[in-house]
């Protein structure tokens, strides 16, 4: 089989780029590097089955050749990451909307599979815990440069079920929950990589707002395994699901459990987020899946506890050059 990834030399894209690249697989990755890297994908590059392309997904003349020539399109590639998307406002909203659509049109033009990834943020500020996949969307207002994220991926997702629909495009659309692991960025805002950064380096670890916010966080190992069964599924075509675990950690008790687990002197501290990325942010309060229409599919279960999402990263962090 012949995949491309969009975003493969990002976290989760080079990830999955080890997990498919095998045997007879042949993988074609296109990456703008502008979140990803190429140190992600650096122990693939020797492989004659491991093809990179350094473009955007703004090119549509690429995409075309590229999809073309593919059995099947993950398509990853988006600006991520709080931080990231309330400096870059206007890149954040044509490159996830209009890549995206350059993404779909051409997978529907040659009739390729794709899997779209998208975002527990779609969620927005809902607080009917868990949230199902047929839940409302609230997002804030667009003043707040933070809901543009939400309402991008959300854009993309009325995209790919249009396509489905009216050009029969065989998609499925993945939301991932807060998903970390080996590899992650702390530069665009990512808590866990960023208070394992501070507490290694002795930092204040900053808790935005009182800390009483809550996440799940998922190993990316577990979503990976996650998205590739799905796409074995017929059934999955044309649906939308939940990827994420359902241990739900309040954002103190994440700080005070990665102090422990660093052992660093690091004091905890408790910080406006306004002062960290702009007036009128806001954060979510809770954000919780129901995971149940993944797990009656394809037996979905996340395997890695917080505590095992923690000791993951910090051996990943301590063992590169980002612990500095
Ligand atoms: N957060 C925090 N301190 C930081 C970075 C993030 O307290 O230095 C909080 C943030 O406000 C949010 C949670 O950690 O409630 C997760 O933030 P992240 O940016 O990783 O992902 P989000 O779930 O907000 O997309």
């Amino acid at each position: 089989m012949k995949y491309l990834i969009t975003g493969g030399c990002g976290f989760i894209g080079s990830h999955l780029t080890e997990k498919i690249l095998s045997g007879e697989n042949e993988i074609f990755v296109i990456d703008d590097l502008s979140t990803g890297s190429l140190s992600n994908v650096e122990k693939f590059m020797d492989k004659k089955n491991f093809h990179l392309f350094i473009d955007t997904i703004m090119n549509s003349s690429i995409l075309e050749e590229l999809i073309k020539k593919c059995d099947f399109v993950f398509h990853l590639a988006a600006v991520v990451g709080v931080k990231r998307v309330m400096e870059n406002p206007v890149d954040s909203v044509i490159i996830n909307v209009e890549g995206s659509y350059n993404v779909l049109k051409v997978c529907a033009r040659h009739g390729k599979k794709i899997f779209l990834a998208s975002t527990s943020e779609v969620y927005g500020k809902n607080e009917n815990i868990p949230f199902m996949e047929d839940a409302d969307i609230i997002i804030g207002n667009t003043k707040k440069k933070r809901w543009s994220y939400a309402c991008t991926k959300a854009i993309d997702e009325f995209l790919a079920f249009a396509f489905f629909e009216e050009k029969k495009l065989p998609v499925i659309v993945g939301r991932f929950f807060n998903t970390v692991g080996p590899r992650q960025s702390d530069r665009y805002g990512m808590v866990i990589p960023r208070f394992i950064k501070q507490a290694l380096n002795n930092l204040p670890m900053t808790v935005f707002g009182k800390g009483g916010q809550t996440r799940c966080f998922v190993h990316v190992g577990d979503i990976i395994e996650g998205v590739v069964k799905l796409i074995g599924k017929d059934e999955a075509y044309g649906e939308v699901f939940n990827m994420g675990s359902t241990e739900e950690i309040s954002i103190k008790d994440l700080a005070y459990m990665i102090k422990d687990a660093t052992r660093s002197s690091s004091e905890i501290i408790f910080v406006n987020p306004e002062t960290v990325y702009s007036k009128g942010f806001e954060d979510m309060n809770r954000r919780v899946p129901d995971i149940s229409k993944i797990r009656n599919l394809i037996g979905f279960s996340p395997r890695f506890t917080i505590r095992d999402i923690i000791a993951d990263c910090l051996k990943d962090i301590k063992s590169s050059a980002r612990a500095q």
